[in-house]
């Protein structure tokens, strides 16, 4: 068959050569070592973890070796793509401190490597579809869902691969251009299927987390072209990574089976592939085994519920980097000050058996993060994260920003500094008893308090006594008289050892104070808060009581 004759007629509009287009997509001029790397998302409306989790490791590997990273939307299912979807998923990114340097922006793109979205880039990948087609490494397909369906019936009762290889591609593969163009003429849909090999040998391919994997050629007849002319992901993202000079391609473990085929359409074309690295599948523990996060049951696998809780960007990146390189909390220990873009990235440090997406671990290292920012950041980004989710509280901590800001830094210069607050929305409700809008009684005083003469005789006593500049150990002794007047022990100890001596110890004390001041028994420090309420405001809480 003369195979420049079937290109021609498969694809007369695409007049450019390989050469052309190669022009267009220059070698990129970088440092030695410097990484290209890139997201792929497909806009499907749903922005999962998983992207954010990719990007981080493209991000981190791109930037620390002055290298680019860019964005790519791989919009070739039209099923599955949702309006919008594109501007929420930058808009998602962009939330979470992921840069791009380059690719898919709202309002078009932003570099010389694009088209950025997969969908704007038909012609590009008629030119390589064309050449393989003149090399005879590919053919157009005929066959019916029908008679798909009906080979893959055969091949499972006779126990064999799925799929269009050796003797079930026979039929498209033995057409001549005559029949082709018969075919084509009567408006017959086609697929372009790539010509593969049967083979028996094994490729070998250095995976940058996993090592050397050992796999089966490709033998499949795949598709590279659907019938509607846009390409399968498999060849969409060989001519991508390769014309926008992606050195590593980081994407899901779920690939690791298709690779002989990108393997394969790398090396028809005559190019270097990029280093591949398959992340681990993002799982979580249940009943005492793993399993992998699921969109239907796991609301923390959208990206859009750590911004709705309220999660800070970075707590979710340092979440993440823990994920991803098992060095990076020794070395947070190490560094407690640095900005966590000055961690060392690196490929060894990953794992590759699922990763454990923890919500416990979560706030864990978000209440550290936050403990680090200034008080100033933290009122920042909370009050942004209020504009958009908590309207009343934004209103509150505009009104009265002087008050918020020393509330924020309540406990934390002591030697062992508080670390109250997890997320922007548990701090709307943590924060909650600073205003009086908002003040309200969550918890019961504890029974050695309840009966009410003696809280009165207590209250009494305390705003008689109280002075609101005494310093600590003033105010400290104060309570302590008070205490011992009641009958209740001062030193916590004492009442444990002999409870029928006391009606209580200063423990039930204190307790009683902090609910009447702030509404909750787990609180900061009575005396730091009674200051950032003020004394009106002590005293009106306290008055209710007496
Ligand atoms: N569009 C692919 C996905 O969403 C991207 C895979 C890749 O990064 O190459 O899984």
């Amino acid at each position: 068959m003369d195979f420049s004759k079937l290109a021609e007629l498969l694809f007369p509009k695409s007049t450019s050569t390989p050469e052309e287009i190669e022009a267009r997509f220059p070698v990129r001029t970088l440092p030695e070592n410097a990484c290209v790397t890139r997201i792929g998302p497909s806009p499907t409306g749903f922005v999962h973890l998983g992207n954010l989790y990719n990007a981080v490791i493209g991000e981190r590997i791109a930037h620390q070796s002055g290298g680019v990273f860019y964005l790519r939307i791989e919009d070739t299912d039209s099923k599955r793509e949702v309006e919008g979807a594109v501007e929420t998923l930058i808009r998602a990114m962009n939330y979470f401190g992921v840069s791009f340097d380059e690719g898919a922006a709202a309002d078009g793109d932003n570099g010389i490597y694009g088209p950025y979205r997969q969908s704007r880039r038909r012609e590009i990948y008629h030119v390589f579809a064309k050449k393989l087609v003149r090399e005879g490494l590919a053919y157009p397909c005929f066959l019916t869902e029908d008679e798909i369906n009906a080979i893959r019936e055969q091949q499972t009762a006779n126990k064999e691969n799925p799929g269009i290889y050796g003797k079930y591609a026979e039929k498209s593969r033995s057409l001549t251009i005559e029949q082709i163009k018969e075919n084509i003429d009567a408006g017959m849909e086609w697929v372009l299927r790539y010509r593969g090999v049967m083979t028996d040998e094994y490729i070998s391919v250095e995976d940058a987390v996993r090592g050397r994997l050992e796999m089966p050629g490709n033998n499949m007849d795949f598709v590279l072209l659907k019938s509607d002319g846009i390409p399968t992901y498999h060849f969409a993202h060989v001519v991508d990574d390769h014309l926008m000079r992606s050195t590593h391609v980081i994407r899901g473990e779920e690939w690791i089976s298709s690779l002989p085929m990108h393997i394969e359409l790398f090396n028809a074309l005559g190019w270097k592939a990029p280093i591949y690295c398959h992340t681990a599948t993002l799982m979580k523990l249940e009943n005492g085994g793993k399993r992998k996060l699921s969109k239907r049951k796991d609301p923390e696998l959208a990206l859009s519920y750590y911004q709705q809780e309220g999660i800070s960007p970075d707590a979710v990146w340092e979440f993440l980097l823990t994920l991803l390189n098992s060095n990076y909390e020794e070395w947070r220990i190490a560094h407690p000050e640095a900005d966590y873009r000055e961690f060392p990235y690196s490929f060894k440090e990953m794992s590759i058996s699922g990763a454990l997406v923890d919500m416990d671990k979560l706030k864990s290292i978000s209440k550290d993060v936050i403990g680090r920012m200034s008080a100033q950041r933290i009122y920042d980004e909370w009050l942004g994260w209020c504009r958009q989710y908590n309207e009343k509280f934004a209103g509150l901590i505009t009104k009265y920003p002087e008050k918020t800001l020393a509330a924020i830094n309540v406990g934390r210069n002591a030697a062992k500094p508080r670390k109250d607050i997890e997320s922007w929305k548990q701090a709307c409700d943590f924060m909650s008893f600073y205003y009086d809008e908002t003040f309200t009684l969550c918890d019961e005083m504890s029974e050695q308090c309840s009966d009410e003469a003696l809280r009165k005789a207590f209250f009494a006593k305390y705003i008689e006594s109280y002075c609101h500049d005494d310093d600590q150990a003033v105010w400290f002794d104060k309570v302590k008289a008070i205490t011992e007047k009641l009958g209740f022990a001062v030193k916590p100890k004492d009442f444990k050892k002999n409870p029928d001596q006391y009606k209580g110890s200063i423990v039930h004390i204190t307790n009683m104070l902090r609910i009447a001041l702030t509404g909750r028994a787990n609180a900061p420090d009575i005396r730091e808060v009674s200051h950032v309420l003020g004394e009106e405001t002590v005293r009106m809480r306290l008055d209710m009581w007496k």
